[in-house]
């Protein structure tokens, strides 16, 4: 299928959540726009964290209220009551965010290892490990990486919470861009983006034909590694990220029973964190790191009805490049093996069908690279004290070396773990710089 026009306003590579509410955006504000997603449907990856509520608001989405993560001790409050207002602004400066934050929680959160952090303030290995897990959720880090990438995570994590909207969003996002007048094509895979501060040509392939249409703007919800072949650079493998995730879906006769004697179906809908005591987590980065799959895989684990979910740290996609099935076979063992400690019977006797998908089928299948959830490292989610801030791009985190290509996926300085803000930040750049 071919687009209705030769130029548009904007084109939206890849249509994730996160080009869906980029599109939904401009195509409201009256910019001609349209959306190229490579796969049959637009979705991109599952989304399990809810939107936030003013972006639910703005495009006047119809979609149940979000799924609350499980609580976490309190942490950084001052910190994240600093930056949630922030969120769905231009970029604050990191100076002007510090100055409202108690010296302590700085130092503590965003300047030393969270492991240092952990240690020093809670006794508890379970404790430890509650924080640690939901600051690791789909990283392959340890929490006391020099990087401090926990320590983002942890604060994503944390900023995520409190916000509404939710399972079932992407059919919702792809509603109202195509209502407010967003095209929207499936089954388009970009070939190649050239162009240059002003303006930039797309192509894309159809599986019968190629098609090329011209932007003022392009905005990229596909990762910035895979950006940067689209814009005719080379694939660099030093600078691939790497996802962690391996995915387990079970279907099952019912929910097994729990050995702590809670309800199942309140008990999977609330998630399981499992195998993520302190030591856990550690000890599962040190096996991987040393690649070995996990003998315990930290996890989370939902389930509804007749399904489990179960989101496996520490498995980085390394582990599975000598011997994929192998790999594979090992980590599913391992996966239902810790699940089997939280249950009253053995899951595989409740286990009618099993999928397992690792980082490499993720990225098989969404062409997210290395099957990296965040398409890359976290940032901080304000700008450096001495960044360039001279373009809207540059002041919503979105840009790229070409003026006229932006990035609005989770690749965007704030836009890997909470659900929306790449998209939302890009449509704002777009707008501010007409
Ligand atoms: C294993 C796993 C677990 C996850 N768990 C959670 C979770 O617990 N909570 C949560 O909120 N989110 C979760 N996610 C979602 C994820 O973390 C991301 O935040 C989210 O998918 C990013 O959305 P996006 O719109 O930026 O990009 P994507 O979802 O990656 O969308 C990019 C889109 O671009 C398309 N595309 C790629 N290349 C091309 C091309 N050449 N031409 C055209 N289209 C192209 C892709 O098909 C895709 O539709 C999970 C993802 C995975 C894989």
């Amino acid at each position: 299928m071919t687009s209705s026009r030769n130029g548009y306003d904007v084109v939206v590579v890849g249509g994730g959540h996160n080009g869906l509410v980029a599109a939904a955006y401009l195509a409201r504000a009256g910019l001609t726009t349209l959306v190229l997603e490579r796969l049959a449907r637009p979705g991109g990856a599952e989304l399990a964290s809810p939107l936030p509520g003013a972006v639910v608001a703005d495009l006047e989405l119809d979609v149940p209220p979000g799924r609350a993560h499980a609580p976490l001790p309190d942490l950084a409050n001052d910190l994240v009551r600093a930056v949630a207002p922030t969120l769905l602004q231009p970029l604050p400066l990191e100076r002007d965010v510090r100055a409202q934050v108690d010296p302590d929680t700085w130092r503590d959160f965003v300047t030393t290892p969270l492991g240092v952090t952990l240690e020093s303030r809670y006794a508890d290995d379970a404790e430890r490990g509650l924080v640690a897990a939901a600051a690791l959720d789909g990283m392959f880090a340890s929490v006391h990486d020099e990087s401090l990438v926990a320590n983002r995570g942890l604060l994503y994590r944390l900023l995520a919470e409190g916000t509404g909207g939710t399972d079932g969003v992407a059919d919702v996002l792809a509603r109202s861009a195509a209502g407010a007048g967003a095209e929207i094509l499936t089954s388009a895979g970009v070939s190649a983006i050239r162009g240059d501060d002003d303006g930039a040509e797309v192509s894309w392939h159809d599986g019968m034909s190629q098609h090329t249409v011209s932007a003022r703007h392009v905005l990229s919800n596909v990762a910035p590694w895979v950006l940067q072949i689209l814009l005719g650079g080379d694939e660099d493998p030093a600078t691939k990220p790497e996802g962690a995730q391996l995915r387990v879906d079970l279907r099952v006769d019912r929910l097994p029973a729990l050995r702590s004697g809670a309800d199942p179906e309140a008990a999977f809908a609330d998630g399981l964190v499992v195998g993520s005591g302190y030591a856990e987590l550690q000890a599962a980065y040190d096996d991987a790191a040393a690649g070995r799959v996990p003998s315990v895989l930290p996890g989370r684990v939902r389930g509804r009805g007749d399904t489990i979910t179960y989101l496996a740290s520490h498995t980085p996609a390394r582990l599975f490049e000598a011997d994929p099935p192998g790999a594979k076979d090992l980590a599913v063992a391992s996966a239902l093996t810790t699940l089997d400690r939280y249950l009253a019977e053995p899951i595989r006797d409740r286990v009618v069908q099993l999928e397992a998908r690792t980082p490499q089928d993720v990225e098989h299948d969404l062409a997210m690279p290395g099957g990296h959830r965040f398409h890359g490292d976290l940032e901080w989610p304000w700008a450096p004290n001495r960044a360039r801030l001279d373009t809207p791009a540059q002041q919503w985190g979105v840009q790229t070396d070409l003026g006229s290509v932006l990035v609005c996926g989770a690749g965007s300085r704030r836009g890997g773990a909470v659900a929306g803000l790449g998209g939302h930040s890009a449509a704002h750049a777009v707008l501010a710089s007409r």
